[in-house]
Parts: C-alpha cells; sequence; structure tokens
C-alpha cells in the first residue's frame, strides 16, 4: 500500500504574514485582550474600507447573520426569502430568530439568486430578502433593492465571499442597496481573523441593538436605561442577547489583514484571469462570468462542466485530487439537506439550483497560490480533459 506523501494544493487558505504576529504580540503584552481599544479600531477601518457608517465586529459570519435577523425582529410565521446556494449558515439564520426561508432559485449564470424568483415569491408573510454575493459577485443588488422597497422588505446583504466587490458603483458592504451586509473572517475568506465576523450598516439605531446584542442585550448607555441608575456599577439586560464578542487578538489581526486586502483581491483577480485564459479552449468547461457594472472577487474560482463533460464530476473531482489538487464543490443547495428535507423543503422548483450544483467543481483559489502552482492546475484539468474525458 502507499501513502500519499505529497502535500495537496487546498481550495482557500490564509495569508499571514508578519505584521499579523506583531501585532497579535502587542495585544497579548498589553491590559486587554478582549473589550480594548483594538475592536473599535478595527470596525472603524472596516467601515471606511466599505463605505458604510458603522461596522460590529462579532465572533464569526454566522453569529453575524445570527445577529442581522434577530435586528430585524423576525418572528415565527414570518417568511424570508434566500437563495439555495449559499453557505448553510444563511438560512440557517433565519430560523434560529424563528422565521421560515423561502427559496427562490438562482440566476444560471452568477449563481445568485434571481430577482424573478423573489418577486414571484413574495407573500403577505414575507418581512426580509436574504441575499448572497456568490463566489464573490455581487448578486443583483439594485433590482433587489428595489422590489424590497416596493414590498416594504428587509435587505441582509450575506458577502461572506465579496469583501472588496463592487455592484453598479457602490462598494459591497456600503449598503447602498442592503439594511446589513454581513462578513466572515474565516482564514479561507478574503481577510482572516482567525474566526470573525462583522455587520455593517448606516442605520444608528440598527448598530446599538447590534452592539447590545453581541453581549448579552446588555447596556451601560445612561442614555438608554429604562431604570433609575443606582450606581457605577449598574448595567441593565434590555434583551436576549449572546456572548458573540470578537476579541482584540482577533481585531488586530484584522486590523493588519484590511491593509493587505487591496493585494489579496488583485491576485485573486489575476489567478481567475490566468484560469480563464488557460480554459477557454476546453469547450466542455464553463468559466465564471463578471458582469459590466460589478467587480467579481473570487472568493472562490468555480467551473461547470457542459457538453460532453455533462455527468462526469465525480471523475473530474476525484482525477484532481489524485494530482495533489484539492478541489471543493461549493454547495450542495442547502433544501436537499437532511435537515431542511425533514422541514418539508426540496430543491424541486430550483432547478438551475440543481443543475449548477450538479456540474460545479471549485479549484484552488487565494493569494498565496503561486504561478507555478496555477500552472499545474491548469495543466491537471487540462490532461484529465484531454486524456481522461477523451
Ligand atoms: C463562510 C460563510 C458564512 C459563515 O461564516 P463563518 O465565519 O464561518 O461563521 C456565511 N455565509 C457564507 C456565504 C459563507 O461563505
Amino acid at each position: 500500500m502507499t501513502t500519499q506523501t505529497f502535500k495537496k494544493i487546498p481550495y482557500g487558505r490564509q495569508w499571514v504574514g508578519r505584521e499579523e504576529i506583531r501585532a497579535v504580540t502587542e495585544v497579548l503584552k498589553s491590559d486587554f485582550l478582549t473589550q480594548g481599544a483594538k475592536v473599535p479600531e478595527f470596525e472603524r477601518a472596516l467601515a471606511r474600507k466599505v463605505g458604510s457608517d458603522y461596522a460590529v465586529a462579532v465572533a464569526n459570519g454566522t453569529a453575524a447573520l445570527h445577529l442581522a435577523a434577530i435586528a430585524l425582529e423576525l418572528k415565527p410565521g414570518d417568511e424570508v426569502i434566500t437563495t439555495p446556494i449559499s453557505f448553510l449558515a444563511t438560512s440557517n439564520a433565519i430560523i434560529y430568530a424563528g422565521a421560515r426561508p423561502v427559496f427562490g432559485d438562482i440566476d444560471p449564470e452568477t449563481q445568485c439568486i434571481d430577482p424573478r424568483n423573489i418577486e414571484s415569491k413574495i407573500t403577505k408573510r414575507t418581512r426580509a430578502i436574504f441575499v448572497t454575493d456568490f463566489a464573490g459577485h455581487p448578486a443583483d443588488m439594485a433590482v433587489i433593492y428595489d422590489i424590497a422597497g416596493k414590498h416594504k422588505l428587509k435587505i441582509v446583504e450575506d458577502a461572506a465571499h465579496a469583501l472588496g466587490s463592487v455592484c453598479g458603483g457602490s462598494r459591497v458592504g456600503s449598503c447602498r442597496y442592503a439594511d446589513m451586509t454581513i462578513f466572515s473572517f474565516h482564514p479561507v475568506k478574503h481577510i482572516t481573523t482567525g474566526e470573525g465576523g462583522a455587520i455593517t450598516t448606516n442605520d444608528s439605531q440598527l448598530r446599538e441593538k447590534l452592539r447590545e446584542l453581541r453581549t448579552h442585550g446588555v447596556t451601560r448607555d445612561p442614555q438608554k436605561l429604562l431604570n433609575k441608575k443606582q450606581g457605577g456599577w449598574y448595567y441593565e439586560m434590555q434583551s436576549l442577547g449572546f456572548n458573540y464578542r470578537l476579541t482584540d487578538i482577533q481585531a488586530a489581526i484584522g486590523i493588519e489583514q484590511l491593509k493587505k486586502s487591496g493585494r489579496f483581491i488583485e491576485r485573486r483577480r489575476e489567478i481567475a484571469k490566468k484560469y480563464t485564459r488557460a480554459f477557454s479552449d476546453l469547450p466542455g468547461i464553463l468559466t465564471p462570468v463578471e458582469r459590466s457594472n460589478m467587480k467579481h472577487v473570487y472568493h472562490l474560482y468555480v467551473i461547470r462542466l457542459q457538453g460532453k463533460f455533462a455527468g462526469k464530476r465525480q471523475i473530474f473531482f476525484e482525477q484532481l485530487h489524485k494530482r495533489g489538487i484539492g478541489a471543493q464543490v461549493h454547495y450542495i443547495p442547502i433544501p436537499e439537506q437532511p435537515y431542511y428535507r425533514s422541514l418539508g423543503y426540496t430543491a424541486e422548483d430550483c432547478p438551475n439550483a440543481r443543475s449548477y450544483y450538479a456540474s460545479a467543481v471549485s479549484l484552488p483559489m487565494y493569494p498565496g497560490l503561486t504561478n507555478t502552482e496555477v500552472h499545474s492546475i491548469i495543466k491537471a484539468v487540462k490532461d484529465i480533459c484531454h486524456r481522461i474525458f477523451r
């Protein structure tokens, strides 16, 4: 039996340098490991980067979605329209808040929710829309914004893939087309804090609500106290919150990562260009599109097997792994997950999501990928197409 000794190229990974290490060391030597000055510094830097009035840092992207759902005061019986092609957390957050996700099918070109499938799913119970900027390409936010305005719905934009992306002249995260935008700082995302997340908004009331919810629903703000202050120690719990705080150790990493995020994104776009150019002569491989008024930031680089390669995804995937390439599939349609099935969901009314899923493969994509690695990935794809699929 042979054991695999070579290291696989993963589909994604962080880029951390000596600046982050130095910043963490400084925090470790300081008075505050958490609830210090680094978190607000990171929040200001993030808000400045994306062009929002406020950012609220939290423990992870899932916590950001959870707090966004609660801040909208969703309640049992409410419906929230969302996409079947996202990470599970997008729709799970709707369920955490007691509401019901309703899945609208995707646009087969961008894999983001198709605004027409939002409109067709609106009922008297619909309260909000949770949109994902899939792979780093913005959803049709201007159209979705108009629909939401017409029906008085709130918008939460899941931009876990889309830090640095631009939609029709507005930066993703600026909340030009959303009430709240959420980010994740998991190591595979554009910037990392280990685990981490944030919500951006231009609504000061939502911001206050989110800040309270991330720390047990507690406030010490004299302006907001419901009862008379009983002394310097006094605080009030006014809602049921959580401990969803980001630490100062993490925020210090985030501050350094944000400074590098422009370069990270440029490198991702450069790699995407190399892939797209190399695969242009393989008619069985469909490459990602970037719409003219949008900026794709390639959290993922997803190719689709079509024509004579259709139905060969499993072999293709296994052949890539055999060649040391850690390809992945993003994502299994959420309504097809056993838990969602048990709630009565199916992806039958999302045929685009289904056919996308059957054909999709995510190739490695991260700024630390070397040109040599990129070329070996391209070579492997071509080799599989020419020799295995002959
Ligand atoms: C990563 C991700 C999340 C969750 O973020 P965590 O920080 O891992 O909790 C949510 N939505 C999408 C689309 C993601 O990719």
